[in-house]
């Protein structure tokens, strides 16, 4: 017996490393017409590195007790920028302690206990009112940068650094010419690091500084215009949008668990441009079954 197009195709997909988790999902890839993406581990390799770490002057702290509160508190986090801190940490060979009472806040950041103290990591402008322009500098470059509070006082900045994809910039191309549309970028990091990033892959649709409850937004608002949005995306933040969607795509090989549960389809092998490939499978099969 011959199979059936959709199964081919799904068959096919995974030949691109993309799991398509049933013959429905298969084709309903072809029906879409816009496209949300990701930011942080979906057009960036999510492999980010700290190139800087910033006491602020009067905290007492220099650079590696503020490195080491940072990283014994982002330990637990599966997110990417906590692993880098961790990493960062390691590779100076600091020892890190155990923390207790970890909390994490998708699209905000970590607390946790260390050593009798209250620290918090995450986005700066999510954790004080007002900061001050030494963030906005490590932003310009296209940077994170990540705030430290101890016990309520801000003790320090991260930089951290993460490379567009290869293929970003080409599968952005792709995707914009499969369905007619631009594709968006939701991000929860800051503007200045979006809009940098976002031009290096030729997104002109930026929006940044999103909690997860944003990106949802987003998309059902595309969605109730009428569009059948695609989402690409990898975190817990990303989550709910995947979940709305009228397809969701997860980045796997970084991907948070939850999203790759949520999401219809999930990218195996670490190559964004299988997301265009698989949509052009689509096509093809749906053409055959009709
Ligand atoms: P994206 O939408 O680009 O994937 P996230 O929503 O996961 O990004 O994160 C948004 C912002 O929240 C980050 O840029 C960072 O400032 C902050 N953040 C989230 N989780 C963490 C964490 N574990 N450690 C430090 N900062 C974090
Ligand atoms: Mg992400």
């Amino acid at each position: 017996a011959t199979m059936p197009p959709l199964l081919s195709a799904i068959a096919n997909a995974g030949r691109h490393g993309v799991l398509v988790k049933s013959a429905v999902v298969m084709e309903r890839l072809g029906q879409v017409d816009a496209v949300a993406l990701d930011k942080t581990g979906t057009l960036t390799e999510g492999s980010p590195r700290v190139t800087d770490v910033r006491p602020l002057p009067g905290t007492g702290l220099d650079e590696r007790a503020l490195l080491t509160l940072a990283a014994a508190a982002e330990r637990p986090s599966e997110h990417p920028l906590a692993r880098a801190v961790v990493d960062a940490a390691r590779g100076r060979g600091l020892d890190l302690p155990d923390a207790q009472d970890f909390t994490s806040a998708p699209g905000v950041g970590v607390t946790a206990v260390v050593d009798g103290r209250t620290v918090a990591v995450g986005a700066p402008a999510r954790l004080l009112d007002d900061t001050d322009g030494t963030a906005a500098e490590l932003e310009e470059s296209g940077r994170t940068a990540v705030l430290v509070v101890v016990d309520g006082v801000p003790a320090g900045l991260l930089g951290i650094a993460d490379r567009l994809r290869p293929d970003a910039a080409a599968t952005v191309a792709s995707l914009a010419r499969l369905t007619g549309s631009a594709p968006v970028l939701l991000t929860g990091d800051n503007p200045r690091a979006a809009a940098h990033l976002a031009d290096e892959a030729g997104i002109d649709d930026v929006r940044a500084g999103l909690l997860p409850q944003d990106k949802l937004d987003a998309v059902r608002e595309m969605e109730s215009a009428g569009r059948k949005v695609l989402v690409v995306g990898d975190g817990v933040n990303d989550a709910p949008a995947l979940a709305a969607a009228h397809t969701g795509i997860a980045m796997g090989r970084a991907g948070s668990d939850l999203a790759l549960e949520t999401a219809d389809a999930v990218i195996v092998r670490d190559e964004l441009a299988a997301v265009p490939a698989t949509v052009a499978l689509s096509r093809r099969a749906r053409r055959l079954v009709v």
